[in-house]
């Protein structure tokens, strides 16, 4: 390292410590999707020491974007991959970081050697993909959800095994109860079922239209990238055990379940189990269908009309277990109200 390089990271180095910057440093995260959230966490990552970077996604910058993002007019029009590599390489320049502009589905190769996985992208469906691929490679991923019109946010930290749930179940429980809270509001489908009405995810698992302010969605991803930073600093004296596996974060006035109402600015810390008779994680003996079977290989490319199907086939799959954790009953939260 250089005198200047030495110097730039004199205020981190104080406050985590010589020998955890280093480790830092050695670190490769991926972060898939570089939007308003996953451009944030990128930046805020190298701007806290980690050396390697791999960013994945298959967007440009539009003019829409530039009021909620780390990227500005200078950039329309170019990947947000570039861009945000761009940003990166202006504050640290021995950052190695590498640029995927497509989707990871298609690109699994450039997950390895990754130590975690950051998951930027909004919508459920392009999650549970993730989820997928995450589990195939044995990697740790943070998820955050922001909801509809930035009132508040989620994040998780998801393991590839272990006792913990896997996106799929975790989303199914967490939603399918934020769900309840707003079923006199929500559509009914033509088979009687609730639609989700939660974070910034249309009916067809894509964006909704009222996502809030930049800074609504950077209190989330700040959240994430302090997960994502505490889990690569592991071994360290500043490593800090959280009381749960994941926190619900209120912008306003926010009742996170019935008669749980968290105020503004406050967080939910709650633990969400793994779901026995999830079809991504569940034993395979209580699983009464296999996702992975019915959807075939994700990681395999295929056309168009066949992602179509599959796109089918796991909204069929994810109403099924649906309606199975909704036997299951409440939710627990470590607050009692
Ligand atoms: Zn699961």
């Amino acid at each position: 390292m250089t005198t200047n390089n030495t110097q730039k990271w004199d205020r981190i180095e104080r406050y985590l410590g010589e020998d955890a910057l280093a480790q830092l440093a050695r670190k490769k995260i991926a972060v898939i999707g570089l939007g308003s959230g996953g451009g944030f966490v990128a930046l805020t990552l190298a701007m806290s020491g980690v050396g390697h970077f791999v960013l994945i996604d298959d967007d440009t910058v539009e003019i829409t974007n530039v009021v909620r993002h780390v990227a500005d007019l200078r950039d329309v029009g170019r990947p947000k991959v570039e861009a945000v590599a761009e940003l990166i390489r202006a504050r640290n320049p021995n950052a190695d970081v590498q640029t995927v502009l497509g989707r990871v589905e298609n690109h699994p190769e450039a997950l390895q050697g990754v130590d975690l996985v950051v998951v930027g992208v909004d919508g459920e469906l392009a999650k549970y993909a993730i989820n997928e691929v995450c589990r195939a490679n044995h990697l740790v991923a943070v998820y955050a959800g922001v909801y509809e019109r930035g009132e508040g946010g989620d994040v998780t930290i998801i393991y590839p095994s272990g006792d913990g749930p896997c996106y799929a179940c975790w989303a199914q429980q967490l939603r399918a109860d934020v769900a309840q809270l707003t079923a006199d509001e929500s559509a009914e489908t033509d088979s009687g079922e609730t639609e989700l009405d939660y974070g910034m995810i249309g009916e067809d698992g894509t964006i909704a239209a009222e996502p809030g302010l930049y800074l609504h969605v950077v209190r989330v991803a700040s959240a994430q990238a302090d997960m994502a930073l505490n889990f690569l600093l592991q071994g360290q004296p500043i490593y800090r055990q959280y009381p749960a596996n994941t926190v619900v974060l209120a912008n306003v006035a926010l009742e996170v379940f019935e008669g749980v109402t968290v105020p503004p600015y406050s967080a939910q810390w709650l633990n969400i189990p793994r779901d026995p008779h999830c079809m991504v994680c569940g034993m395979p003996e209580l699983r009464a269908l296999s996702l992975e079977s019915l959807a075939g290989d994700l990681i395999t490319e295929l056309d168009s009309e066949a992602d179509e199907q599959r796109e089918i086939i796991r909204m069929e799959a994810r109403a099924q277990a649906k309606r199975q954790t909704q036997s299951m009953g409440k939710l627990g939260t470590d607050t009692e109200e």
